[in-house]
């Protein structure tokens, strides 16, 4: 029986997948159960940060694995407080919760923000605005968040609670801020629901409304965090500092871990026994996690994205398929004029090629530490395809 055949017959079907088997990694390239080579213009989904088998990266983890794997959150650990003092110097937070995905890293911001508004105000604030076309992840309480129909199907009931808004647009998100809202909770770049960043003066008046009424705001930075967008946060290309953030992804390198951080408001709010998780802040997640922060940190990494996602951009827009690109740093959107992205993803493949998509376009989001040779690389074969 082939491996996929076996996989097929006792996984669950609840992925569209490729017919292609990877077998292992190396820099920022796959390789398939038949020695096939493929550029990765995915990572993962924006996981593998480094790529893959990072030299650094690759080191502390097996050191991790062979010190320490686990241990129970009633004690410490030193990784676990070396990776949070590097991780709230970076992003400006005062506390943070650790877990293992990004919908339990919103879950928990969810959380607190009720806490929050519950422990100041009392009951019935406990609405929590999000925007149309966001992704906030597949718990019942995030697809809850998550306003987007489709996904609002099948699991009923929803939990109870969100209140959609209309991304960039200043009026709608005043009608809907009442005295029952406790948190706005916003992606920078919408990912999922096509690579559309927020307009700046939206943004502003986010911060500025939820100022005014004491609601939280909540960036979910799952996808946009840990230097994606050439910044280690989204929120710094807005000069912004949310009360809330959630980072998950690339955050430990292909590692599953969410962070929840918090900032001087509500850095209180989790007292013992509101939350927890058996696995959050697993020491080999933490190793991981440590080693990505000591390449992110570096000022010219953070540099280097952004102008590696400038580069990618102009050589798009040169390409006579491409309707438009959009997108910050090295995550990026194309809106092609005739053709399916889902076909080209396809195509790619055979070309030894890795893309993604997002609703209707095609979306790159390749390691950060990608080479400019292997974007060439890459970049010449979709060019081909879009021929
Ligand atoms: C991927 C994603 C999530 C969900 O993360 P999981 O690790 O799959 O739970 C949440 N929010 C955003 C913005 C994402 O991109």
């Amino acid at each position: 029986m082939s491996t996929i055949e076996k996989f097929n017959a006792h996984v669950m079907g609840s992925y569209g997948r490729y017919d292609l088997v990877i077998d292992k990694g190396e820099g920022n390239f796959a390789t398939d159960e038949n020695g096939k080579r493929y550029i990765d213009f995915g990572s993962g989904i924006g996981t593998n940060s480094l790529g893959y088998a990072d030299k650094d990266w690759a080191d502390a983890v097996c050191k991790q694995v062979r010190t320490l794997q686990h241990t129970s959150n009633y004690y410490y650990t030193k990784v676990q407080a070396e990776f949070a003092e590097k991780l709230a110097k970076l992003t400006g937070m005062k506390n943070m919760f650790f877990c293992n995905s990004g919908a339990e890293a919103n879950e928990c911001a969810i959380k607190i923000a009720r806490k929050y508004s519950f422990d100041k105000y009392g009951q019935g604030r406990h609405n929590i605005i999000t925007l149309v076309n966001s992704f906030h992840g597949r718990t019942m309480a995030t697809l809850s968040a998550t306003g987007q129909d489709a996904f609002h199907n099948y699991f009923f009931p929803f939990v109870e609670g969100f209140i959609y808004a209309e991304a960039n647009n200043v009026e709608d998100l005043k009608a809907k801020l009442d005295d029952t809202v406790c948190a706005v909770m916003i992606e920078y770049v919408q990912g999922e629901g096509g690579v559309v960043p927020l307009d700046k003066d939206y943004v502003d008046a986010v911060y500025e409304l939820c100022g005014q009424k004491d609601v939280l705001v909540i960036t979910d930075e799952v996808q946009t965090g840990v230097g994606r967008t050439g910044k280690f946060l989204a929120g710094q290309n807005f000069d912004k500092t949310a009360d809330i953030v959630t980072l998950a992804k690339g955050i430990a390198g292909g590692l599953p871990m969410g962070v929840c951080l918090a900032g001087e408001k509500c850095a209180e709010t989790l007292t013992p026994g509101t939350h927890g998780s058996t696995f959050g802040g697993n020491p080999i997640a933490c190793a991981g996690g440590l080693a990505v922060l000591k390449k992110v940190e570096n000022k010219t990494f953070l540099i280097d994205v952004a102008e590696k996602g400038t580069y990618i951009k102009q050589k798009l827009l040169k390409i006579d398929e491409v309707e438009s690109v959009t997108g910050m740093g090295l995550m990026i959107g194309i809106k092609l004029k005739t053709k399916k992205a889902g076909d080209i993803v396809k195509a790619a493949l055979d070309e030894g090629l890795l893309l993604l998509t997002a609703k209707e376009k095609v979306r790159l989001l390749p390691p950060l530490n990608i080479s400019y040779e292997e974007i060439d690389k890459g970049l010449k074969i979709l060019e081909r395809l879009l021929k």
